[in-house]
């Protein structure tokens, strides 16, 4: 479903992350996962696209595969980076011809083994440049939907780290949202209020498009490592932070913690009537469920009765 309907008909979006496995163990869980979360109902999941060619193919066959052996509606994420204009315009004709509603466009970032890359020679270098050239793509109407795919883009509420100049930051999500994006998903954060601020700055500089909150529990010691540097920027709360360290590697503690955390910015989010939470799984169903029957809901419309 195109994605502003989507949001037309929810007025509270509740929506899960995958990532595309490396092999087939990995495989496995993330399909056992998605069997564990179908029943929360969703109003769609999005599958991230990685940096190199293999993950690449399998974000296209963990999307159609979401798109045709369950009731998900799946949100295939694009990245600019290391892509011809030709490949761009040959992954989009594949998803529009299997049907896929929504994009969500990105810049993406180098892979870690090509740190010397060029970028010169991609097509697009932001992620205005790609919302731009699928709506030149919607326009060709080779898409089932006549308005062609819907489209998402990334928002960073403590900003981006490649422009340090937050206020500029700012200006060019402004133009990202102008070129023609129907909806901001946000980075991971852990204090909700750099989330209320970042939405009020959004709305100053006349952004009106939804803003869905990006949550991730923190589930490890080694999760609590790895996320500040898959989330460039971010930062733990003093007073979450305070609690991680008192427990070290004690990995039982800290998943407990972090999800006490997630549960209550979620209930927070919702008592301030959040557009929509975005949850970054990690291919797991664990913590998403658990969140769910900590706030009391069987599934994502219960979930949504809590905001009203
Ligand atoms: C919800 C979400 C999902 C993600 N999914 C993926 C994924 O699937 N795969 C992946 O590889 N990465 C993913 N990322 C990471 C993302 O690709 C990187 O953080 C990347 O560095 C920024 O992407 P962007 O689309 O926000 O880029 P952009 O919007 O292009 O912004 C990148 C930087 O460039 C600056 N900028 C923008 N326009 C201009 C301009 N005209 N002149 C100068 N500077 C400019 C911005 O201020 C920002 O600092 C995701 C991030 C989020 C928040």
């Amino acid at each position: 479903m195109h994605i502003r309907d989507i949001f037309k008909q929810n007025p509270t979006t509740f929506s899960f992350e995958f990532f595309p496995p490396k092999t087939h163990e990995a495989a496995e869980l993330l399909y056992q996962s998605i069997k564990k979360l179908e029943p929360l109902k969703p109003a769609f999941v999005s599958v991230t696209y990685g940096a190199g060619g293999s993950t690449r193919e399998m974000t296209h066959e963990v999307v159609l595969r979401l798109k045709t052996t369950t009731t998900l509606d799946p949100v295939a994420h694009l990245t600019a980076v290391c892509h011809s204009e030709q490949d761009i315009c040959g992954i989009l004709q594949r998803y529009a011809k299997a049907g896929i509603s929504n994009i969500l466009a990105l810049a993406g970032d180098l892979p870690h083994d090509m740190p010397c890359y060029d970028r010169s020679q991609d097509a697009f270098r932001y992620a205005t440049d790609l919302v731009n050239y699928i709506h030149q793509f919607n326009d060709q109407k080779l898409h089932p939907d006549h308005r062609g795919f819907g489209i998402g883009v990334a928002g960073f509420p403590e900003g981006h780290p490649d422009t340090p100049n937050r206020v500029t930051d700012m200006t060019h999500l402004k133009q990202k949202v102008d070129a023609g994006a129907d909806y901001i998903c946000t980075q991971m954060f852990f204090d909700n209020r750099d989330f209320y601020d970042f939405c009020q700055r959004c709305e100053l500089i006349d952004i009106n498009v939804p803003i869905v909150a990006g949550i991730m529990p923190i589930l490890s010691a080694a999760s609590m490592k790895r996320i500040p540097q898959m989330a460039l920027g971010m930062r733990y709360p003093a007073k979450l932070l305070r609690k991680l360290l008192k427990y070290q590697d004690d990995d039982q503690n800290i998943r407990k913690i972090g999800i006490d955390w997630a549960t209550q910015q979620c209930h927070d989010l919702l008592d301030n009537h959040v557009r929509g939470i975005h949850f970054y799984t990690l291919n797991r169903a664990m913590a998403t469920v658990e969140i769910y029957r900590r706030l009391g809901a069987a599934d994502s419309s219960e979930l949504a009765e809590l905001s009203e």
